[in-house]
């Protein structure tokens, strides 16, 4: 009978993978996204409030009352659904509305979007870079754009994660290609540490490489007017490719974008294999995102009171006695180093009210487990205040508060 050896070899992996704790779990949430969410957990247990800390809502537009307007006015207006890919009859002006807007947002020449970000980057590579070609990845670009170039032909170059000189010698190793692409994601999500985007593009210019900026993390907020790490890091307009998501900052339902050069924007509308072959953004989803660049084009508050918020949280927590990654955006990892305590401190966190996510290998390296706090412009003082209460209750019962690196580990072990 078919699947019955197949059934009893998969169950052993599941098993496995539970076993090595590593088996993820989903805890459903029964409220709109947004700081005070009533979560399930576990499952089958009644839901309850806490505050969120792990959301990519990073400009609490997940469900601002504007947005969810322009969502329902995009939906009367323009219907649900297009059920075709773009280019034999999904596009409505709205999709070119916002392709422009994200142009002038991002000051780039020309964009395409696409129905995420994880698309946009598997079929980035493959559509404009030949065998002739060479990429040239920061050590540590999020798994959809090592994905893009598993799937393109070009010659793979990987340098130490932001190490400028190891940059520097496969720059050197691959000037016999046609073309060289350097790829590096603008904040990387695991740490929260920002790409020195001002020496890439120097290198870039210096070895004739193009730069490609992955900006999911940085979109919407970072840099003073929130345009991204390109802004922060002074190379606007410098940047040949950015591929960016819709899917946090920017409104957090989905979608995403190649925005760059307008040829290689052109190119990816003939052979970008996710553009062709799936299926359009949803009209209700582009009209939102069009409000959503409205928001953030016409006032710069939202993104003033993200860095507020993190920094406040930031500068509090470090007073406490907690070991947290150095940087400055708003993704602020506390580090526990031993992939139990994570767990378990996650654990007591839930049961004071905040939700804050333990992460551990294989998500991020081994010995290097952490609590991910991702802070927000829609919290309030009390939330953070409360979440900060929570971390020194619960930093104080495992008793870290003012340890080192080098404490936590001889107390835990790795
Ligand atoms: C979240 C993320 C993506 C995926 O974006 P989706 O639009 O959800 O597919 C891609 N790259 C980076 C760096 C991300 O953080």
């Amino acid at each position: 009978m078919a699947f019955t050896s197949e059934r009893e070899i998969i169950s052993k992996e599941l098993a496995a993978i539970r076993e090595a704790g590593l088996f993820k779990e989903e805890r459903y949430i029964h409220s709109p996204q947004g700081v005070n969410i009533a979560v399930e957990f576990p499952a089958g247990s009644n839901a309850r409030e806490v505050v969120n800390l792990c959301a990519n809502n990073y400009l609490g537009l997940s469900s601002h009352p504007e947005v969810i307007k322009a969502a329902h006015e995009g939906l009367d207006a323009r219907g649900y659904g297009m059920s075709s890919v773009r280019f034999i009859c999904g596009t409505q002006d709205i999709h070119r509305t916002l392709e422009e807007k994200l142009t002038r947002f991002l000051g780039t020449e020309d964009t395409i979007l696409f129905p995420s970000c994880m698309d946009a980057n598997a079929g980035v590579f493959e559509a404009f870079l030949t065998d002739q070609d060479a990429m040239i990845a920061d050590k540590l670009v999020h798994a959809s754009i090592i994905d893009g170039m598993r799937l393109c032909k070009a010659q793979q170059y990987v340098y130490k994660h932001s190490n400028m000189e190891h940059l520097e010698e496969k720059l050197q190793e691959a000037q016999e290609a046609r073309f060289r692409v350097i790829v590096t994601d603008g904040v990387f999500s695991m740490d929260g540490d920002i790409a020195k985007l001002d020496e890439i593009v120097a290198l870039g210019e210096k070895y004739n490489a193009m730069v490609l900026v992955d900006d999911s993390h940085a979109t919407g907020y970072l840099g003073k007017t929130g345009r991204g790490t390109h802004e922060l890091k002074d190379v606007f307009g410098k940047i040949d490719i950015i591929t960016t998501t819709l899917g946090k900052a920017m409104g957090g339902a989905s979608g995403g974008c190649v925005s760059g050069r307008k040829e290689i924007v052109a190119m990816m509308r003939q052979r970008a294999r996710p553009y062709l072959f799936s299926n359009t953004m949803p009209p209700v989803i582009v009209a939102a995102a069009i409000k959503v660049l409205d928001l953030i084009s016409g006032t710069t508050e939202l993104r003033d009171k993200l860095e507020q918020n993190t920094k406040y949280f930031r500068s509090r927590m470090e007073e406490a006695g907690f070991d947290l990654k150095p940087g400055e955006s708003p993704i602020i990892p506390v580090m526990l180093y031993n992939a139990k305590l994570a767990q378990d401190m996650s654990r007591d966190l839930y049961d004071e009210g905040i939700f804050a996510v333990g992460f551990f290998y294989p998500v991020v390296a081994k010995g290097q487990a952490r609590i991910r706090t991702q802070i927000s412009a829609a919290h309030e003082r009390e939330h953070l205040d409360r979440a900060i209460e929570a971390f020194i209750k619960v930093g104080r019962k495992y008793e870290i508060l003012g340890l080192s690196k080098k404490e936590i580990i001889a107390k835990y072990g790795l």
